[in-house]
């Protein structure tokens, strides 16, 4: 971490020399540099937010800098620009449909970058945006208007240019030495600008005309009155002895007047308070909300073509693989009749090679063979000659065909086919090299148990004993596990893409705009990238056990066999939406919703994922806030890990060799099954911030599907009905 400016750049020798060269040269295209921890950058720091030095000397705006770019791999790069695309599409869908009336301007959701000519999202990956490590970003001093605390009276700058050429005086009129301070109040609206608290208004008919610098009497002194603790108490006075007149602390926002003045010339009137800023302390959250991403990198590009929504019966054929339903091919009176005969006898030869050479035990020959095979269906169904494969599941290649709507981060298509790569990438192939560890058979590193067949034998009887309860039937240990977290935007006032603001008692709902970071040299706006390699437990839980609890707890339409629940899943599934909002914990007036093999499943996937992390943080010494999870739900999986920025320094590790027994049995510990809060959190069916919650930022799932019920039973959550019976806890369902 670098040390901040020397000298504090507010009085009237403010700037260091460089910064002074700066300014002399009317160079206001490079600011000054810092340097923070990587995290920092891509969040706290990033493009737009406001910050102190540790002195507390100034308020700074971080300005993005053409630093550290990074190529990506192409398969990276995907991921990330189909995580963004995601991302930007949910948050317009819902900004835009937050109310009918006055109707609601794409402008006014969306960055202008991020919209195309017709008004629909459109990211241009290739010229819109390059991706940067974290490691540094520029800052300007902001905003530029001082009060001076003994008198109250108000000076404001328009650049950084003006305030050196007019420095702040040392002596206010009256004749007392001035006490300026930066004013550590702005104005903030939820389109993402920022206005600083000027007494100084935009002219509401024509905001390009900018603000208006005086008061009717022609003065253009003003103060600022600071009385009480609520912004509305605090006014701007006009200094002029014959005049004296007071305003309100407000603001119109330019860019929504510039979006109405284009409304009214087609009719269309908005109310006054739709444009109106709201007075904030730039500490306040409210004022930059960094929008993140991460996923697990996978190197198989497969994954990614067959997520492409063009790729439905490559997808289809996959999904069936790795859940075990029956697939039909066309027949071959239906193949003859399609395609033309010289194919056909192609095809015929092919397969009859392809059926010798496997029963000549060739198999890398039948293997290609079959391969030429698929591609001669595939280029045939691509030409529509021959119809989809057909799955002997027809809800099955329904949600295959539907999932393109979906949220992506709930898609368990994608889900299942990711756990597939993630489990032959991370895991299998990384045996041999003991980057991934089966905890049933621990290496010295993680276990003194290693090497001797009856301190052995005693680990593993006391093991499987808590896999038992815990119901667990496989858990390994990754120790570099490539994660990469991404920050490409920001929003104000709100994190959500709506807005609610009460007028009067009254609610009017707001469009939120999602901002990306202003632009760097070449007119490309920057995506943070962080990439490390952490370690990780991977978990996956007993089928048998997870059917009995389901059937305990009455949930329908259950598979007979236990083999069958991840095949269920996917047929059952249903959109969860964007952060499970149709689950919320917290809503007890919101639409009931009935139990279902996979929100069942889900919730208790995510329940004992959250149960270890609390575990693994209360012993390994790792912030709570810095474990991240990803859940596999068709697979009955999941995976927590290490998200620091900083080196792993192997806490994971560490904590299984010192602690195992602790750490798992404070999973299952009655104790730990008890909330602090009480009958309200188990009135929700057992999820609050005082025991299984996360902060909503480290969550996959905004807390949502979440519950201590599903664990130790009881009441369900709120988004269940008040009539339905109590849930029986996968840990009881499963006592012996
Ligand atoms: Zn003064
Ligand atoms: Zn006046
Ligand atoms: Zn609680
Ligand atoms: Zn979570």
């Amino acid at each position: 971490m670098s040390k901040g400016p020397t000298k504090d750049w507010r009085s009237t020798k403010p700037f260091t020399p460089s910064a002074r060269r700066d300014l002399d040269s009317k160079d206001e295209s490079k600011p000054p540099r810092m340097s923070r921890s990587r995290l920092q950058v891509a969040t706290a720091y990033a493009p737009g937010a406001l910050f102190t030095w540790e002195g507390g000397t100034g308020i700074c705006l971080s300005v993005p800098l053409d630093h550290d770019r990074v190529k990506l791999d192409p398969i990276s790069e995907r991921q990330l620009f189909d995580g963004i695309e995601e991302m930007v599409n949910n948050w317009f869908s819902r900004a835009l449909a937050c109310r009918d009336d006055p109707p609601i301007d794409p402008r006014q959701c969306l960055d202008d970058c991020c919209l195309g000519l017709d008004g629909t999202p459109r990211i241009d990956r290739l010229n819109q945006f390059v991706t940067l490590r974290p490691s540094k970003v520029g800052y300007q001093p902001w905003p530029l208007i001082y009060r001076c605390s003994q008198c109250g009276r108000l000076t404001e700058y328009e650049s950084m240019v003006d305030q050196a050429a007019n420095p702040l005086p040392h002596e206010c009129p009256d004749g007392h030495t001035s006490k300026w301070r930066q004013l550590d109040v702005v104005f903030a609206h939820w389109s993402g600008e920022l206005e600083p608290l000027s007494p100084f208004r935009y002219d509401e008919r024509n905001a390009q005309a900018g603000k208006i610098r005086q008061c009717r009497c022609g003065s253009t002194e003003f103060a600022l009155r600071v009385r009480g603790s609520s912004f509305r108490q605090w006014k701007f006075q006009c200094l002029s002895p014959g005049c004296l007149e007071t305003r309100d602390l407000t603001q119109k926002d330019p860019f929504t007047l510039g979006v109405f003045a284009q409304h009214k010339a087609r009719g269309v009137e908005h109310e006054q308070v739709e444009a109106n800023m709201l007075p904030v302390s730039y500490r306040a959250s409210s004022v930059h909300y960094p929008q993140t991403g991460r996923f697990i990198k996978l190197s198989d590009d497969r994954v990614v073509k067959l997520l492409d929504a063009s790729e439905f019966s490559s997808l289809i054929k996959e999904i069936a693989r790795l859940h075990a339903f029956n697939v039909v091919d066309p027949s071959d009176d239906e193949l003859q009749s399609a395609v033309g005969p010289a194919e056909w006898e192609a095809f015929a030869k092919t397969r009859k090679f392809a059926a010798d050479m496997r029963a000549a035990s060739l198999e890398p020959a039948a293997a290609a063979l079959e391969k030429q095979l698929q591609e001669m269906l595939d280029a045939w169904r691509t030409a529509k000659l021959i119809s989809q494969p057909k799955v002997d599941s027809p809800r099955l290649a329904a949600n295959v065909q539907a999932r393109g709507t979906w949220s992506r981060r709930f898609d368990p298509f994608r889900l299942t086919v990711e756990h597939a790569a993630f489990v032959s990438e991370h895991i299998d192939q990384n045996f041999a090299r003991k980057l991934a560890v089966d905890l049933r058979t621990p290496d010295a590193l993680l276990s003194t148990a290693a090497g001797d067949e009856r301190t052995l034998a005693e680990y593993q009887r006391k093991l499987d004993q808590i896999f038992g309860v815990l119901g667990v039937e496989r858990m390994v240990l990754v120790r570099n596990l490539p994660v990469l977290e991404y920050s490409f935007g920001f929003s104000r006032v709100s994190a959500d893409p709506v807005y609610q603001r009460i007028l009067n008692g009254r609610p009017i709902l707001m469009p939120v705009r999602l901002k990306t970071y202003p632009p760097i040299e070449g007119g490309v706006r920057p995506v943070y990238v962080l990439e490390q390699e952490n370690e990780a437990i991977y978990v996956r839980l007993r089928p048998e056990r997870v059917l009995a609890w389901l059937s305990e707890n009455q949930v329908p339409d259950l598979p007979d066999e236990a083999s069958r629940i991840g095949a269920r899943y996917l047929e059952l599934a249903e959109d969860f939406g964007k952060d499970l909002k149709i689950y919320s914990s917290r809503d007890s007036q919101g639409e009931k919703r009935r139990r279902s093999l996979p929100n069942q499943v889900y919730t208790l996937l995510h329940s004992l994922a959250h149960q270890l992390i609390h575990a693994m943080a209360d012993l390994s010494g790792i912030d709570r806030n810095g474990i991240g999870e990803h859940l596999f739900p068709a697979d009955l999986a999941f995976v927590i890990y290490r998200k620091g920025m900083t080196p792993d320094l192997g806490n994971v590790s560490a904590l299984w060799r010192n602690h195992w027994e602790a750490f798992l049995e404070r999973a299952i510990s009655p104790r730990q099954l008890r909330c602090g809060s009480g009958h309200l959190c188990d009135e929700r069916g057992g999820a609050c911030p005082a025991c299984l919650m996360l902060a909503d930022i480290t969550c996959i799932a905004k807390n949502n599907l979440l519950a201590r019920a599903v664990l130790k039973g009881g009441r369900p959550p709120m988004w269940e009905a008040r009539n339905a019976p109590e849930l029986v806890g996968f840990f009881k369902a499963c006592d012996p």
